[in-house]
């Protein structure tokens, strides 16, 4: 029985995901939950976003699903002691979480919400894995007399870990995105993702992409990409702009993957503390978060494709919360995709 650590965490997260959990208990009856308060929650019970107790319960989950984490109350803490947010941070790291994996299907009742032509986004079905605890954002940092640096540095075992989790999440194609042209990492990041292709993955087609033509592909000719995988901020920036080939930011999930212990799914958006307590958050996020827990975290494809399907079907139907322009609340939301199950 496969134990889940749930963490709704601050704002909207709860609201999300109770839906999330309806929904996955709807197409897994044999999963169990504990769930543990983190981030604002937590600092409010424990005095801590984080508690070693819910770091080590987490550990030993097969899975983490998280909600949102901060709000103002916690924004305002001037002591800088503690913040909400120190319980992602804790868990990225606790956990060792360096691929993160943000898929980008627009669905097609939201073609008109995206800003590019439907002929475009029609069909479109990528995933873009991202380097998260590596690179520029980790590297060494310093400002002095007006001069101020930041290094990025990668090495052979972390480009090869990151490259595997690309393959292993492809079918047919990857594209390895960097600036083989001008930095040396991205030689050495090149080098490493030919030789994994050669030796583990030669069945899978691997193209190596400037990372300025791939922003510019991305807009021109989204549906060439299956997996993309790159590095962190590479990553940061192209995972951003192919968001908005779909429409609301409560439509999108992503996966946080690690080494040997459990990963953690999560909504990509924050707690959205000026719709709190309305009961008409989005839960669609946070439902598809459920689906790559299934399939990422359990490796139960035809369950998290049972549910992706469910909303597909429950949008194609015209349900819309109100960030898609509609007035279905949370409940009305889950009850649509619910029904489709
Ligand atoms: P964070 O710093 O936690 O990432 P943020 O400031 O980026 O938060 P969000 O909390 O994601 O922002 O909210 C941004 C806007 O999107 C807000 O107006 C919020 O109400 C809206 N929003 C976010 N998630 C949802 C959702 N699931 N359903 C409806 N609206 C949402
Ligand atoms: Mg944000």
């Amino acid at each position: 029985m496969p134990n889940i650590a749930l963490l709704p965490g601050d704002g909207i997260g709860p609201e999300v995901a109770t839906a999330a959990i309806e929904v996955l208990n709807a197409v897994a009856t044999d999963l169990t939950y504990d769930e543990h308060k983190v981030g604002g929650a937590g600092i409010d019970e424990y005095g801590v976003a984080m508690t070693d107790d819910t770091m080590a319960a987490c550990k030993a989950s097969d899975a983490v699903l998280l909600g949102a984490v901060g709000g103002p109350k916690w924004d305002t803490n001037e002591t800088g002691a503690v913040r909400a947010e120190d319980a992602l941070f804790g868990l990225r790291a606790g956990l060792g979480l360096y691929a993160n994996l943000r898929p980008i299907r627009p669905l097609p009742a939201l073609y008109d919400a995206s800003p590019l032509k439907r002929e475009l986004i029609e069909n479109v079905d990528m995933l873009i894995v991202r380097e998260l605890t590596g690179g520029l954002y980790y590297g060494e940092r310093g400002t002095k007399d007006g001069r101020a640096y930041d290094t990025l540095v990668y090495t052979v075992e972390e480009i090869e870990r990151i490259v595997r989790a690309g393959f292993r999440a492809a079918k047919s194609r990857v594209t390895s995105v960097d600036k083989a042209n001008v930095l040396d990492t991205s030689r050495l990041w090149r080098d490493v993702a030919t030789r994994i292709h050669a030796e583990e993955f030669p069945t899978i087609e691997l193209e190596h992409e400037l990372v300025d033509a791939a922003a510019m592909k991305l807009i021109s000719a989204p549906r060439h990409f299956e997996v993309i995988v790159t590095e962190n901020m590479f990553g940061d920036i192209l995972s951003d702009e192919a968001s908005m080939l779909t429409g609301s930011l409560g439509m999108l999930p992503t996966a946080s993957l690690g080494g040997d212990g459990p990963s953690m799914f999560e909504p990509v958006h924050g707690s959205a503390p000026d719709i709190t307590g309305q009961g008409i958050a989005n839960p669609i996020g946070m439902i598809l978060s459920g689906a790559l827990l299934l399939r990422h975290g359990l490796g139960r494809e035809a369950e998290a494709a049972a549910v992706e399907s469910a909303v597909d079907k429950a949008l194609d139907k015209g349900i819309r919360s109100r960030d898609l322009g509609g007035t279905a609340t949370t409940a009305e939301v889950t009850k649509a995709v619910l029904e489709e199950l």
